[in-house]
């Protein structure tokens, strides 16, 4: 018993680090405003704030619809068919193809495949880039294989070889979810890797051109039409589903990692713009790439684990928001936690209690996730929270098949419980304050109405991590600026695949434009 006690007293020695408090929150969002704004300013900060040229977002009901809109109605009605979307997030490469019935309604097709570890940090970006080709290529052929072989046919016949008929070619949009310099609707420069990628040949380069190189190489009658990043595909598709009537503000995701797009007024986007867009609308999308958000460490908390964490990841010192607060990271910043108290010698966790040795692998299999960077996923997090049985037996298992940690006890696994929800909890409050400081910035808050203020949101933690989006509104009721009144006005909806639909719509826009 005396264990026993001395682990929980540990585990709430180590919890309390990870407290985020109400003051915490609003130091948090003043600072934001501070780097939004002064990313809005000039380049070179640590918000990058890039300019999209999207300059409208759908509304779902009246008052149509700024340029990419207007444009978007008036093509839906004259243009049915097919287009593409993929979409490479950071954990998975998803593939789908969207019908277009002509009548604002689609039919949509999906595959997913995991991105193998290795090609995340390739030797060079051809072997990404081949991959996710490829990828296209099986997808095409397994879900639209009498298009494709149509294509094929005329191909063989001709004698050009890339000799497809340009209304059999499928347009695309290429969602691709790292920071990236636009230069127009199908062009754009990686600025750097993120979430765990690091292949440098390709920082600097125009990743639709990766892309289209690789998909003529096997002869795909495929174009790379337009460039997207997810949050702007998870804003325009939200903004066309959501019930309101006034369009949604932001789109933002927490999945592998974090990011968000909002809409700013081009009055307060001072520094210089590449390029034409239309001026009327007086506003555009932003891609905050919040991710990076106080780098300097300024107000953000650091833990020894989140030290750790960051010294020990293939971008040390960048990225550090998201390094808190998103799915690839919170699951190993548990991990770092529970080894340590694992190798707290006054501890016994998850040790033979009867060898006095504490014999490291009398409990735990030989490859265990426990002692592998990354080894954890955040998922296992969810579920630990999730479980409410009184003897967590859900968990004890979930630890068994997924940690091969055997027969771990109900207070080992509630110490597991306690970490996962202070470090989910701390993400939920770090997000709060992106959230908010965009919704203060938009002054959208100050008029009279009560209509709600929409906030689209994808990914598989803000989606499965319980509460995680009580735990951001309940951030909102301490925030300065919003309070318990404004926090009842903002409504976060799940925008489930927003990114392959917002994608294909903006393919759409981009194909008409030409
Ligand atoms: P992506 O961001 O790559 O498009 P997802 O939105 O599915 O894909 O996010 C994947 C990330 O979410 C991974 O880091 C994974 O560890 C994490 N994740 C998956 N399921 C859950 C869950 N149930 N709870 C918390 N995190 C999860």
């Amino acid at each position: 018993p005396a264990m026993t006690n001395s682990l929980v007293e540990e585990t709430k020695r180590i919890v309390a680090q990870f407290e985020y408090t109400d003051d915490d929150v609003n130091k948090g969002v003043q600072e934001f405003l501070r780097q939004m704004n002064e990313g809005l300013r000039k380049d070179g900060t640590s918000l990058s704030q890039i300019p999209t040229y999207v300059t409208g977002v759908p509304n779902g009901t009246e008052k149509v619809i700024v340029t990419l809109l207007y444009t978007f109605y008036s093509t839906l009605t004259t243009l049915q068919g097919l287009y593409m979307a993929v979409d490479l997030g950071g954990t998975n490469f998803r593939v789908c193809s969207v019908h277009l019935n002509g009548d604002t309604t689609f039919d949509l097709t999906y595959s997913k495949v995991a991105i193998p570890r290795e090609l995340m940090v390739a030797k060079t970006s051809k072997e990404l880039f081949g991959f996710l080709a490829k990828q296209i290529e099986l997808f095409l052929r397994t879900h639209h294989e009498e298009h494709f072989e149509a294509h094929v046919r005329r191909r063989k016949n001709s004698k050009v070889a890339e000799g497809f008929e340009e209304e059999n070619i499928f347009q695309l949009g290429f969602t691709f979810s790292f920071p990236v310099q636009q230069f127009g609707i199908n062009k754009g420069s990686l600025i750097r890797w993120t979430k765990g990628f690091d292949i440098p040949d390709a920082v600097g380069k125009d990743v639709c051109a990766l892309l289209q190189e690789e998909i003529d190489l096997l002869h795909l009658p495929v174009k790379v039409a337009a460039l997207v990043n997810d949050t702007v595909g998870t804003l325009m598709a939200r903004s066309y589903t959501s019930p309101g009537k006034t369009g949604t503000l932001i789109g933002a995701i927490f999945g592998t990692g974090t990011n968000g797009a909002y809409v700013e007024k081009i009055t307060n986007l001072q520094k210089s713009v590449d390029g034409d867009y239309d001026k009327s609308t007086g506003e555009m999308v932003i891609n905050t790439e919040w991710g990076s958000f106080d780098n300097q460490l300024n107000v953000l908390p650091n833990t020894p684990y989140d030290a750790k964490l960051d010294r020990d990841s293939v971008n040390p010192g960048i990225q550090i928001f998201e390094k808190r607060v998103s799915g690839m990271f919170l699951g190993e910043i548990v991990r770092l936690v529970i080894v340590d108290l694992y190798e707290n010698p006054k501890l016994s966790l998850f040790k033979d209690a009867n060898t006095s040795t504490g014999d490291r692998n009398a409990r735990i299999g030989d490859d265990s996730g426990l002692f592998k960077q990354w080894g954890l996923d955040s998922s296992l997090m969810s579920i630990a929270v999730a479980d409410s049985t009184p003897n967590l037996s859900n968990l004890r298992k979930e630890l068994d098949s997924q940690l091969q940690i055997r027969s771990a006890s109900v207070e080992e696994a509630q110490a597991f419980k306690d970490v996962s929800y202070a470090v989910g909890r701390r993400a939920a409050r770090l997000s709060a304050v992106v959230l908010a400081g965009i919704v203060i910035q938009s002054g959208k808050l100050n008029n009279s109405s009560d209509e709600p203020l929409d906030i689209g949101a994808d990914g598989s933690l803000v989606e499965h991590y319980p509460k995680f989006r009580d735990m951001i509104q309940e951030a909102f009721r301490s925030i300065e600026g919003i309070g318990a009144e404004g926090a009842e006005r903002i409504r976060i909806g799940i925008a489930r695949d927003g990114s392959g639909v917002g994608a294909a719509l903006i393919a759409l826009v981009a194909a008409n434009m030409e």
